[in-house]
């Protein structure tokens, strides 16, 4: 089984606005500015051998301030500029009440089913405490980016950047699953 990093998008691999105490996910083609100093430490997480998985809150699409051909073109640069292995998104808003808008862990259990993920040996890399929540239901680990976003919730490490946080995740680097050793059996009587 392989070993995934989930990456939130907004914040993490794209510039944000900061309006008020929120982030602003960009609207257009125009406004989405990819953190070109992140391609490094994901190279070195694919080198690893995980999966890299973005998962992205986008409720502008239900509320029909997005639209989705453009979102789309977002993520096909996101592709092109980045070792992306695939892009997990939830359009809905939260009166639509799915299970796959963050902090619930549906794009985190669907991902683990199509890719027959190791969810123990995977993690969740973000600036805010909806992904760690997320990956805790998930069973999988969870990497803060330290932010005013990070909550009061669970997480398992706290960290100043995005590449401490890759570092971090190579620290438990087995993302190829190996055989287990089978315990010695117990002599029969
Ligand atoms: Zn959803």
């Amino acid at each position: 089984m392989k070993a995934a990093v989930f990456l939130e998008r907004d914040g993490v691999l794209n510039q944000v606005r900061v309006a008020g105490r929120n982030q602003v996910a960009p609207m257009c083609l125009e406004e989405f500015r990819i953190r070109e100093d992140v391609r490094e430490s994901l190279e070195h997480l694919k080198a690893a051998g995980y999966l890299i998985l973005v998962t992205t809150n986008q409720p502008n699409v239900a509320r029909g301030l997005l639209p989705r051909r453009e979102l789309d073109r977002m993520h096909d640069m996101l592709r092109r500029a980045l070792p992306v292995d695939d892009i997990l998104l939830c359009a809905h808003e939260e009166s639509d009440r799915c299970n796959c808008r963050k902090p619930s862990a549906g794009l985190f259990t669907e991902a683990a089913f199509r890719w027959h993920l190791d969810m123990e040996r995977s993690f969740v890399i973000s600036d805010k405490w909806q992904d760690s929540s997320a990956a805790f239901v998930a069973g999988c680990n969870s990497v803060l980016m330290k932010s005013p976003w990070n909550g009061s919730g669970h997480h398992d490490f706290l960290v100043n950047g995005f590449g401490e946080a890759c570092q971090k995740v190579l620290q438990f680097n087995h993302p190829v699953h190996h055989v287990r050793v089978p315990l010695p059996q117990l002599a029969l009587a």
